[in-house]
């Protein structure tokens, strides 16, 4: 058993909104200084908020783009060993066994790393290009701020606990999502992750190698999974299902039921090029006309289905301003809630755009670039977390986490915190002061219930 201590929060309150650092918010709610953690019932909020906000103005400006006010934490640069120089202190400064896992992943322990059926929480401090403050970095904060609290209401561990930051869960520099994670459970093997390339032809080894880690150490970490009881990843919503009141789900916290099935497809249009100024409509083979046609398509199809579906990348030729184009390259990101919808919902705009294809003159071909299917997190643990927080909403995502990479391997459950306009990967992001705090009050009981039963 695992006594932790009667440690009160450090520090003082803040005495101004976090929106000081930049980090947008519009309203500041003074921390209530006359409470206590001890003279609070377990089941009742009862953060100060004073370690959050400490944690939260410490990590603010690193990364952080002057111009844009986005973050730029990029896999193995100078942003990224900051992030990781800040977590391995705030996990010294708590007395916790610091970890460096040998995918560069870090943890901090609270009891034994050894001792298993332990309960860990966490997520990442990477970042999109200039992306928000509060995608992964609210997931770890609020897991150090929930594990203040724990301690200071002098919980009784009985089982260990880990906060782990995963490391390039974003993929911005290598263009593969949730790395860290990916490697520990065995989803990307040791060649493939060697030979992944940024954008200047940094092969990720060598990224590694000048950022001080050993490339060579990287693959799956199965003893380490093993030892794991249960990960819970706390996130900032990527939508805006808890702040929908038209639903009832007007309500900070909810857990998480699934994340969607999701897919990349590389759709092709041929057509030919020609002059803009001498060649008749009638006489054209125009594949932009195609394409606009298909992604016309594409909205209707998934609305009609309750899918998702988005052209967001395109690639034409010769994209010449007088030239009608030869060839369009659309790229389509498809989610729905089941894997059976997705193919159906894809599979509709494939024939839509082949269908105008033939009244254009232009030959399409789809390739399926990647797929990932449905995550169900563990329904045991969902709905333990559920009860533990008073049957809070249980929703699903169209967003991908590290959770839902651990997933195959170990018992997981999310945690979202709302956000009032559903904004993401954007300096737009936001979530309100109080809402983060019930976060941290959520994460806490859900960390107690969890690790001291
Ligand atoms: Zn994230």
């Amino acid at each position: 058993m695992t006594v932790v201590g009667n440690r009160s929060a450090e520090g003082t309150p803040p005495s101004g909104s976090w929106g000081r650092d930049g980090w947008a918010q519009p309203t500041h709610r003074p921390a209530p200084a006359h409470e206590t953690e001890a003279e609070t019932a377990v089941g009742a909020p009862r953060t100060t908020g004073t370690s959050f906000h400490e944690m939260w103005r410490g990590l603010a400006p690193i990364g952080r783009h002057a111009e844009s006010g986005g973050y730029r934490r990029y896999a193995w640069t100078g942003a990224d060993a900051d992030c990781r120089a800040w977590f391995q202190a705030q996990a010294e400064t708590r007395g916790l066994t610091y970890e460096l896992d040998r995918n560069g992943n870090q943890w901090a322990w609270l009891g034994d790393p050894e001792a298993g059926d332990a309960i860990v929480t966490g997520s990442h401090l990477d970042s999109v290009p200039d992306g928000g403050a509060f995608d992964g970095p609210l997931g770890v904060v609020s897991s150090f701020a929930a594990l203040d609290e724990l301690r200071s209401g002098g919980a009784k561990l009985t089982k260990p606990l880990a906060i782990v930051n995963f490391g390039d869960e974003e993929g911005a520099r290598f263009g593969l999502a949730c790395a860290g994670s990916r490697l520990t459970a065995g989803q990307l093997d040791k060649d493939r992750a060697h030979a992944l390339r940024d954008g200047d032809g940094i092969t990720l080894p060598q990224a590694m190698d000048r950022a001080g880690y050993d490339p060579e150490a990287i693959g799956p970490d199965p003893e380490r999974l093993a030892r794991i009881g249960a990960f819970v990843e706390l996130h900032i919503e990527q939508g805006r299902a808890l702040a929908d009141p038209a639903d009832g789900t007007d309500t900070p916290v909810g857990v998480a039921s699934a994340i969607w099935p999701h897919g990349r497809w590389r759709f092709d249009f041929h057509g030919e090029a020609n002059h803009a100024g001498t060649t008749r409509l009638d006489d054209r083979r125009d594949p932009m006309l195609t394409y606009a046609n298909t992604v016309l398509a594409a909205r209707k199809k998934a609305r009609i289905a309750g899918a998702l579906a988005t052209f967001g990348k395109v690639g034409v030729e010769p994209n010449g301003v007088n030239a009608i184009a030869s060839l369009v390259r659309g790229w389509l990101d498809s989610r729905a809630p089941d894997e059976e919808t997705l193919a159906a919902v894809v599979g509709e705009i494939e024939r839509a755009a082949v269908e105008r294809g033939q009244r254009d003159g232009v030959d399409v071909r789809v390739t399926r670039e990647s797929f990932t299917p449905i995550v169900e997190f563990a329904h045991d643990l969902r709905d333990q977390l559920s009860g533990l927080l008073g049957g809070v909403p249980v929703l699903p995502t169209g967003a991908g986490h590290d959770a839902g990479i651990l997933s195959a391997s170990v018992p997981t459950a999310m945690l979202f915190v709302r956000n009032p306009t559903g904004v993401s990967h954007s300096p737009a992001e936001t979530a309100g002061e109080d809402d983060c705090l019930a976060g941290v009050a959520a994460l806490a009981q859900v960390l107690e219930g969890l690790a001291c039963h």
